[in-house]
């Protein structure tokens, strides 16, 4: 990698991915080639970052994405853009020589940790997956030696964590975050989403119309973390209490992980935004399997017999204007 990274011209970004690309990833690899000339994309599946259950059910489309990247090149050179350079797709035994994979779970080996930052938010019940994230882009970095790495603001924290370990590791490279892209009913893309199914999809929606409707309460001139949060927790609860009343072979219903309002900088807990400074809006569900299942139906992975966690945000802009 960093005898092909020699030979590139210009400057270069990464974008690093776990593969099974969508147009959320597209869209960072094409601010990538409107910023820099030399793009990798990097499409590696981190196991230190994901449940065993994850690891085991992240499919690999390394084919598939490669060609949609060659597509997406066709299209830079025509408009003169940053090209796609290479595709970087390492093996876990050269991202992690000293590791066997029954180790991964166990936590041995050489790891990056950046508290309190990761215990927060998606961290709080997954202690390990912002070490595993902040290991493998360290590595990532390393490897590539980018000048900038491009990341999605729909992973929030994940965007904060990476900024931290760029300052506390003296990392010599800019940060790039991207918007999100949504589907037109506001589901935010995601790797995930095609494990949905149709019935699941259809109220995947929630997350996105609850923290639309919280974004709504605090544009209104609310700032206290209550309310604002009980327009999240309400607008699931009615979706819940939908679902509930649904025919069992019709519904799919959902648990709330959380709802988050918390500083962009630390991701610590606001009481109260400070419109000065705006504020992260966050959130997590977990999709439940179907109860029952119609074998007509499109009923996504494994016939819809796994639990699906999405996860979502939007930056509360600062207001100025404010009483
Ligand atoms: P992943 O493959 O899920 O690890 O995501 C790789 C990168 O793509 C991360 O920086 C994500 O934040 C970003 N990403 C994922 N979904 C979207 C989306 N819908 N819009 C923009 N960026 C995204």
């Amino acid at each position: 990698m960093r005898q092909f990274r020699s030979t590139l011209p210009g400057s270069v970004s990464l974008v690093p991915t776990m593969g099974m690309l969508h147009r959320g990833h597209l869209s960072l690899v094409y601010l990538a080639a409107e910023q820099t000339q030399s793009i990798i994309v990097s499409i590696y599946t981190n196991p230190t970052q994901l449940a065993k259950a994850e690891q085991d059910s992240y499919p690999s489309t390394l084919d598939v994405d490669v060609a949609a990247l060659e597509h997406l090149n066709e299209t830079l050179r025509e408009k003169g853009r940053g090209q796609i350079r290479g595709v970087f797709a390492p093996t876990d035994e050269e991202m992690y020589p000293y590791l066997s994979s029954t180790d991964f779970a166990a936590g041995q080996g050489s790891y990056v940790s950046i508290s309190p930052l990761a215990g927060r938010l998606e961290g709080a019940d997954r202690p390990a997956h912002f070490i595993g994230v902040a290991t493998v882009c360290l590595k990532l970095f390393n490897a590539v030696k980018p000048h900038k790495a491009y990341f999605g603001e729909k992973d929030f924290q994940q965007t904060v964590i990476i900024k931290r370990l760029i300052d506390d590791f003296l990392v010599d490279m800019e940060l790039v975050v991207s918007e999100t892209v949504r589907e037109a009913d506001g589901l935010a893309l995601s790797s995930r989403n095609v494990y949905l199914g149709s019935r699941r999809r259809k109220i995947a929606t929630v997350l996105w119309k609850a923290l639309s409707a919280a974004a709504k309460v605090y544009y209104g001139g609310e700032l206290r973390r209550s309310v604002i949060l009980a327009s999240c927790n309400q607008e699931a609860r009615q979706e819940q209490d939908k679902q509930d009343q649904n025919k069992v072979g019709e519904r799919a219903r959902f648990e709330v992980v959380y709802f988050g309002l918390s500083n962009p900088k630390t991701i610590e807990d606001v009481e109260e935004v400070d419109p000065e400074e705006g504020a992260l809006l966050s959130g997590a569900i977990q999709i439940l399997p179907l109860e029952t299942a119609d074998q007509t139906e499109d009923l996504g992975w494994r016939g819809g017999r796994d639990s699906i966690r999405l996860i979502d945000s939007i930056v509360l802009k600062r207001i100025y204007n404010s009483p």
